[in-house]
């Protein structure tokens, strides 16, 4: 099955025994009669499993190539999850260019319990080699990253992953599955905060993983349940049905997103533009090779280079919405410095170039000329 038909029918079969829907119903019911102690269809506790979850953590496997999904309330629960596979005196080894909440979840929660966090770039992946010790566990990458949109070869880090035995987790949340298949580059996890491109409606939180391996599978399903952040069914029917259209969707990100970069890198009023499209990004090769296409997040900077500027920009957006998110049909912008990413000290902020003139947009499905146009005018205020 190819991925276009898999957003659709992956894992589908058979949701329905009762009717047929088509769709799978909406199995809102936090418990199951048995017909003795034990004797359950499958379902005994909506925290364990619901049917309608299970249909789109079986779409979620599909999509990603993997054989094992998990859906969970947030994209920031699924995470959690996966660092409860580890214990104090454990490291962890993380993109330094990382989502805020990521970020934050790792050194304010997790330092607590005595796991230890590098932070690190990996543009170069042999520079992750020197911070490997006896004690690493895992590796943790985003790419593209949020909000600079650096690129990490994959498969270059699966390789020293494998080499030391370690885990491989991505984030995939900006690429999605239409773009880039990290289980198949070598990674052992692919992560998706399913809020943003699978969803792909702002109308709901949630996250996803999606491994191959069973073992690895059966311990977080036991986390999962253990520690409870599932997601709902209601919330996991609008991500299936999400699914359905991501690649018809990412296919329209994609085309608007080359269109905007290559409007704002004419722009006498921009600095910067950050988009993996161009053949001048640093990573450029490796977006070429690891992904299908470039997807519709871009960052950039004024020239004034300015806290103002950039703010006054924003402010003056019509069709774009100023606002937090990412991956929904409709084209938003953000501040990174004072809204994603305000989690992170201002220190670590700068190092990574997230500078107070940065302006993060997700372009979305709307008529490109429209966004076009109403980046002119609000660059030209
Ligand atoms: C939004 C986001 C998250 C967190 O997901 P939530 O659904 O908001 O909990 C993690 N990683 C990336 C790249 C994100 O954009």
């Amino acid at each position: 099955m190819k991925f276009n038909t898999k957003t659709i029918h992956g894992g589908q079969e058979n949701t329905d025994p009762a009717y047929g829907s088509v769709m799978p119903p909406i199995y809102q019911t936090s418990t199951y009669s048995q017909s003795t102690p034990g004797g359950h269809k499958g379902f005994e506790y909506s925290r364990s499993g619901n049917p309608t979850r299970a249909a789109l953590e079986n779409s979620l496997a599909s999509i990603e190539n993997g054989k094992y999904g998990l859906a969970f309330a947030s994209g920031l629960a699924a995470i959690d999850a996966v660092i409860k596979l580890f214990k104090p005196g454990d490291e962890i080894i993380s993109t330094n260019d990382l989502y805020g909440g990521s970020y934050r979840l790792f050194t304010s929660i997790f330092e607590n319990f005595g796991i230890k966090f590098r932070f690190i770039s990996m543009h170069n992946s042999e520079d992750i080699e020197q911070y490997i010790n006896e004690n690493t566990k895992l590796i943790w990458v985003e790419t593209p990253t949020n909000p600079m949109m650096n690129i990490i070869d994959i498969q270059a880090v699966s390789k020293i992953a494998k080499k030391h035995k370690l885990l491989l987790g991505v984030d995939n949340t900006f690429a999605t599955p239409y773009l880039q298949q990290p289980l198949d580059l070598g990674a052992d996890l692919v992560m998706h905060s399913a809020t943003k491109y699978l969803g792909g409606h702002s109308d709901v939180v949630m996250g996803s993983l999606v491994v191959k391996d069973e073992e690895l599978a059966e311990k977080l399903y036991f986390i999962q349940n253990a520690s409870g952040g599932v997601a709902g069914p209601q919330d996991s029917f609008l991500v299936l049905r999400g699914i359905k259209t991501l690649h018809l969707r990412m296919q329209r990100h994609c085309e608007n997103g080359e269109a905007v970069a290559k409007f704002l890198k004419s722009h006498p009023k921009v600095a910067q533009v950050y988009w993996p499209g161009f053949e001048d990004h640093p990573n450029h090769d490796i977006a070429r090779k690891q992904m299908s296409g470039f997807g519709g997040m871009i960052s950039f900077t004024t020239s004034e280079n300015t806290l103002k500027s950039a703010v006054k920009v924003v402010e003056n957006l019509k069709v774009f919405t100023l606002a937090e998110s990412l991956g929904g049909v409709e084209s938003l912008a953000g501040h990174p410095a004072s809204m994603t990413h305000a989690s992170i000290p201002m220190e670590e902020r700068a190092k990574t170039g997230v500078v107070d003139s940065l302006i993060r947009l997700s372009v979305g499905v709307e008529d490109e000329g429209d966004l076009v146009e109403d980046l002119k005018q609000a660059l030209e205020k």
